[in-house]
């Protein structure tokens, strides 16, 4: 009985496992495609200045209509890119275009995120170079975001790119902390500039003591490093108070805005220019309809 149970279950599995890569390979061929019909769009999320209130700066972030198949989550599309290289396209079409977009609104940082398989490719910096300089962006305007994993994977290679890229005077940070290991090692080897508390943890400091006890203990301890830190995921006043109350640098979360097409943050910029938030206020967006 339990041999048949066995059985059924890795005929099972092996259905799944064609499934999903009849899937990958399905959307493999689409993101070609897609990159040749520049199907692939660049949003942005403002991260507001907690003490001032002012839009500091935006992320970057992919969205991809893919038509006529519908839309597919960053996360998911960027999954397979990496596995298949076509990371690489991906990454410095975004990296160009973001730095094209947000060339005229000068007094915005800009915020990149940065897939492990890219920093593999030792042309790297190179090619960030190359973006800046092609768009006239000042490489102080730029930050990259790079996860935990990167640094893990080969922390000499991540050591030797992170101190290429800060010599340029480009801004390091180290995204979704609290995710995964976020070992406090590591912390003091690569010497971010930023740290990115993730939304699990900053998005629950409303709800959950625990949360809140090891947000403000990050922000310790990016103190006491001379790192500056981001709050991700902030989605309500009361989160919005106890995140600045406790220390953090910048906010960034639906509760300010949603990350918006390139038009609607030019328009935004027009109508109210540079002044900070009022108690209460949020940035208009878009709402991210069929994305
Ligand atoms: P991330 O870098 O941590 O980006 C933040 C994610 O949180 C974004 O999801 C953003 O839309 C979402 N978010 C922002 N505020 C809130 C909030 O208040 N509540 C909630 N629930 N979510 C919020 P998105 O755009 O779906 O991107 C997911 C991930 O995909 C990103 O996480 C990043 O790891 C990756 N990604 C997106 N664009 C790129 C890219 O151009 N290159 C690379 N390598 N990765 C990217
Ligand atoms: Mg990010
Ligand atoms: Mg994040
Ligand atoms: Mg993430």
């Amino acid at each position: 009985h339990a041999k048949l149970n066995g059985k059924g279950r890795v005929m099972h599995y092996d259905g799944e496992l064609n499934r999903v890569r009849e899937f990958q390979l399905r959307v493999e061929n689409e993101i070609r495609s897609g990159l040749e019909r520049d199907e692939f769009e660049v949003w942005y999320q403002p991260i507001v200045d907690a003490c001032s209130g002012k839009m500091a700066g935006v992320e970057a972030l992919m969205r991809w209509p893919r038509r006529p198949a519908g839309p597919l989550p960053p996360d998911t599309f960027i999954g397979i890119a990496e596995t298949c290289g076509l990371i690489h396209a991906l990454g410095e079409f975004v990296l160009r275009r973001a730095c094209r977009d947000l060339q005229p609104l000068y007094d915005l940082k800009l915020s990149v995120n940065i897939s492990p398989a890219q920093f593999r490719d030792p042309e790297f910096e190179n090619k960030v170079a190359h973006g800046l300089r092609e768009n006239h962006f000042p490489a102080a305007r730029l930050q990259l975001e790079v996860t935990e994993t990167y640094v893990l994977e080969n922390p000499e290679r991540a050591a030797a790119a992170i101190a290429n890229l800060k010599s340029f005077g480009t801004a390091i940070a180290l995204d979704d902390f609290g995710t995964g290991y976020s070992s406090i090692g590591y912390l003091r080897r690569f010497n971010f500039d930023t740290i990115k508390i993730d939304k699990s943890l900053a998005g629950r400091v409303d709800s959950d003591p625990q949360a809140a006890a090891l947000v403000s203990g990050t922000i310790r301890i990016a103190t006491a490093l001379g790192m500056a830190v981001t709050a991700e995921g902030v989605e309500n006043a009361q989160q919005k108070r106890l995140l600045r109350q406790a220390g953090c640098d910048a906010l960034q979360g639906y509760y300010f805005s949603q990350p918006m097409p390139i038009e609607a943050l030019l328009r935004l910029r027009r109508e109210r220019g540079d002044k900070p938030l009022a108690a209460g206020e949020r940035l208009e967006a878009l709402p991210e309809a069929g994305h």
